[in-house]
């Protein structure tokens, strides 16, 4: 029997006392940014630009004095100079591939991949040597799949590139192949197991799966319930972009995602670039040490908090909480931030919601919050529901809004969840 719930990919990095990952931390930093200076063109005109030196930034506070790069901001320093944006170190042996992700930003490949982060990820997961494994990620143009590829080999599986789609090809091969590990999204997972439902298989008979690797997806724990019970396996998911790599992964204890040892993670507040305490929700920005493509600052778009309490699973990093949204979603309303994870929280309370809107507007220079809520059904009372919904949604919000009810089909599937009708002079 495989052990696949107890052990660590690189035991003396994971499990590094607090003292010695921020001291492992600050001198991986001094490095990157001294090499980043020293090499990349585009980081060093950001540094004079300022009128700062490398040196002055010591450790992971400081990197409040360096601006936050945006993935606006990379297309256009890119299109200005191309390919790389000035970015790109090219090492003397060349650059493997040329990654292009939407924007469109261009991102040089490292000629041998060295980057562990995906290879602790798909072993914290389960993973291990001799494991066969169904890559379902696409192999053609970003780079997610081909460095997962790369990990599996550090890992000592063996990989099916099979990329997404066809989905009676990818059920011959689970039963032929006997393939114990999925790597995908868990949309795609599930709509696989459902196909091979469909064909009258029995998943837990027919199928030899132990693990699934998900990502690049919102995750619900009702999917992952889902998943689980069909096949008695471990789902678990990691986070991260194209251009900054694996900032987050799931090890057993699915609490949070460890945030591996080489790269920084920051949550900040959007607006200032800030750090913000433990526990507060902000943007997740990474600092990447890779050496042909450095990334100091990258804002990921992407919300969510940090905590540091323990894990049983014995890793000692701190750990980066649930996804909450995108920053481009977020509306304030009575100058208070409006995050449509919280509106979810909400209407998750009332099981008779459909489908929900929110729309901001002004009225004689006052915000107005109007919330329609779908029903799934005709009900009794909704003066009372109304209400209801109102003070839940005031509790949680902290700001008053109108809740209209709506019949079924009120709310195109398509609607933004926050509407922001605003129009400022
Ligand atoms: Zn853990």
């Amino acid at each position: 029997m495989i052990d696949r719930a107890h052990g660590y990919f690189q035991r003396e990095k994971e499990t590094m006392s607090k003292k010695k990952r921020e001291a492992y931390l600050k001198e991986r930093l001094s490095e990157i940014l001294r090499y980043g200076y020293r090499y990349s063109k585009i980081i060093r005109s950001r540094f004079d630009a300022l009128g700062i030196k490398p040196e002055k930034v010591k450790d992971l506070k400081d990197l409040e004095k360096l601006p936050i790069t945006k993935k606006t901001d990379l297309v256009t320093f890119q299109k200005q100079t191309p390919p790389f944006g000035g970015f790109g170190i090219i090492p003397k042996k060349g650059v493997r591939r040329i990654y292009i992700s939407p924007g469109p930003v261009f991102e040089p490949g490292e000629w041998d991949y060295s980057d562990i982060r995906w290879a602790q990820a798909l072993f914290a997961c389960g993973l291990r040597r001799g494991d066969v494994v169904l890559n379902t990620f696409n192999y053609h143009l970003t780079p997610l799949a081909l460095m997962l590829d790369e990990s599996l080999k550090m890992l000592g599986a063996s990989v099916i590139p099979v990329g997404p789609g066809n989905l009676s090809m990818q059920i011959q091969l689970l039963r032929q192949i006997h393939v114990t590990g999925f790597l995908g999204t868990p949309s795609f997972l599930m709509s696989l197991l459902e196909a091979a439902e469909g064909m009258s298989l029995d998943l837990k008979k027919d199928f030899s799966l132990k693990v699934a690797f998900v990502g690049a997806e919102m995750f619900p724990e009702s999917l992952r319930q889902k998943l689980e019970g069909k096949l008695e396996i471990f789902v678990r998911q990691a986070y991260g972009t194209v251009d900054v790599g694996c900032l987050g992964y799931e090890c057993p204890e699915k609490k949070g995602m460890h945030i591996p040892e080489d790269v920084i993670v920051e949550i900040v507040d959007t607006e200032t670039g800030r750090q913000l305490e433990i526990g507060a929700t902000g943007e997740i920005v990474a600092t990447t040490f890779s050496k042909i493509f450095p990334m100091i600052r990258f804002a990921t778009g992407d919300l969510s908090y940090l905590f540091e309490d323990p894990c049983p699973c014995g890793r000692t990093s701190p750990r980066l909480g649930k996804i909450l949204g995108r920053t481009d979603q977020v509306t304030k309303v009575w100058g208070i931030f409006i995050h449509p994870w919280q509106v979810d929280e909400v209407m998750a309370r009332f099981p008779w919601v459909a489908n929900y809107q929110i729309v901001v507007t002004r009225e004689e220079h006052r915000d107005r919050m109007t919330v329609y809520v779908e029903l799934k059904e005709e009900l009794a009372d909704q003066a009372s529901l109304k209400r209801r919904v109102e003070k839940e949604m005031e509790e949680v919000l902290k700001v008053k809004g109108e809740v209209v009810l709506t019949a079924k089909g009120g709310i195109q599937d398509r609607a933004k969840k926050i509407d922001d009708r605003r129009i400022w002079e």
